[in-house]
């Protein structure tokens, strides 16, 4: 199935276009996950996008994960980011996964009947999201409890089950080590904060999580004990950083396209010229092109370098990431003013754009921490000295 990447791109803007577009509106209106459009991947074979072709998915990297993710962004950013969540959870189940875990998550996850997501981000430590300090208990039975609470859990609710990190706490250790672990939504303990309710990517359903002792066993463990800062720097921080940037590049495109078409549209009576006509206008929107396709460049580029395995590749997908965010938010932002007063509306898209866009910056690893990150691996400094 969809042997050619063409392909597979075809019948995801095919979807995008009938399922996803048609529900946008009403998505970021009432804060609704998108659930027809997250189905309609998952039925149409793209449950396990980022899962390697020996576990039966479709065995694509980051290139193909963040095109993916900038078809859907074009239609619904929410929709996009996730989407894109779930593939990077897959990625990290698959990375290091057992037979048990092949069978329990894997096979459900590319027969399109699972859906993951990543839950690493908590209060006490931010947007420095490889720090978590949710417990793992040891107990004796030789099972482990998991205590204490997520925030922002993208799929919040709706999904299946959850990546998440932990610290474990040993009596006789003098410091915790980080791991991820799988938890079952269904597992007793697992308890949800409010509904979500953010200024922008309505959709998200990025909701507070409180694990009260939850109990897992070793089986639930990815990898090693003591393995989260590898599969932060392997594959959580690559996968989630192209599949955000994906969704942003196709918010930016489809701002564009909607501020295109305003301009074109809006004519004054007073002399019958559009404000297309102006050289001005004109001038803007090509600085906003630039913007645009310079980013979509560094994208590809970036994400292609990283499939390869070039060295050092990753440090240009951080900056692919911190540039989308700055060129998404200044295309809007310059869009509110060129198109003037109508899409000021509470109801215009650009309004939905502008709300989602903002949300670039922040979403880990942050703007800040990437800029941070690529001038620490430049000068050869240690990446995680947080200060
Ligand atoms: C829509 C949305 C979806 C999300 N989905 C998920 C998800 O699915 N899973 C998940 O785990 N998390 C998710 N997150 C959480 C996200 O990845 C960040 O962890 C979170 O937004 C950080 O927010 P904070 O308020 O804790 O930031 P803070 O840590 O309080 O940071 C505030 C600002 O200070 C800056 N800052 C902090 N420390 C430093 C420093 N040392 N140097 C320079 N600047 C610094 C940051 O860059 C940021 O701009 C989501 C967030 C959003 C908004």
């Amino acid at each position: 199935m969809y042997s050619e990447t063409s392909k597979l791109l075809e019948k995801v803007e095919e979807i995008s276009r009938t399922v996803i577009a048609k529900n946008a509106v009403k998505t970021d209106k009432n804060a609704e996950w998108p659930e027809e459009g997250i189905r309609a991947l998952l039925s149409a074979g793209f449950g396990g996008l980022t899962v390697p072709l020996e576990y039966g998915g479709l065995g694509h990297g980051t290139e193909t994960l963040s095109k993916v993710c900038e078809i859907i962004g074009q239609y619904c950013a929410s929709t996009s980011i996730c989407y894109g969540m779930h593939c990077v959870g897959s990625a990290v189940i698959a990375s290091k996964v057992t037979r048990y875990q092949q069978e329990k998550y894997l096979t459900p996850i590319c027969e399109g009947k699972h859906i993951t997501s990543l839950s690493l981000s908590e209060v006490g430590s931010g947007s420095h999201f490889y720090l978590p300090q949710t417990k793992m208990i040891s107990t004796t039975d030789g099972s482990y409890l998991i205590d204490g609470a997520k925030s922002f859990v993208t799929n919040g609710g709706y999904a299946d089950s959850y990546v998440v990190s932990v610290v474990t706490e040993e009596p006789n250790q003098s410091s915790g080590r980080f791991n991820c672990i799988i938890i079952s939504a269904d597992s007793p303990g697992v308890e949800w904060g409010p509904v979500w309710a953010g200024l922008g990517m309505r959709g998200n359903s990025s909701r507070n999580l409180s694990l009260n002792n939850v109990k897992i066993s070793d089986q639930e463990i990815l990898g090693n004990i003591g393995d989260q800062i590898w599969y932060i720097f392997n594959i959580i921080t690559p996968y989630f950083l192209t599949a955000i940037t994906g969704a942003y590049l196709g918010l930016g495109r489809a701002a564009i396209e909607e501020i295109r078409a305003h301009v074109m549209q809006r004519k004054f009576s007073y002399n019958d010229k559009t404000i297309a006509s102006s050289s001005v206008i004109q001038h803007k929107i090509g600085v906003l092109w630039a913007k645009y396709v310079r980013t979509k460049a560094l994208i590809y580029y970036s994400t292609q370098r990283y499939d390869k395995g070039i060295e050092d590749s990753q440090l240009d997908l951080f900056s692919a990431k911190a540039e989308v965010a700055d060129s998404v938010i200044d295309i809007v932002n310059e869009g509110m003013t060129l198109c003037g007063g109508s899409m000021y509306r509470a109801d215009s898209n650009l309004n939905r754009m502008l709300r989602d866009a903002r949300a670039a910056h922040i979403m880990s690893p942050t703007t800040d921490m990437l800029r941070i990150w690529t001038g620490r691996s430049i000068l050869d400094q240690p990446l995680l000295t947080d200060t």
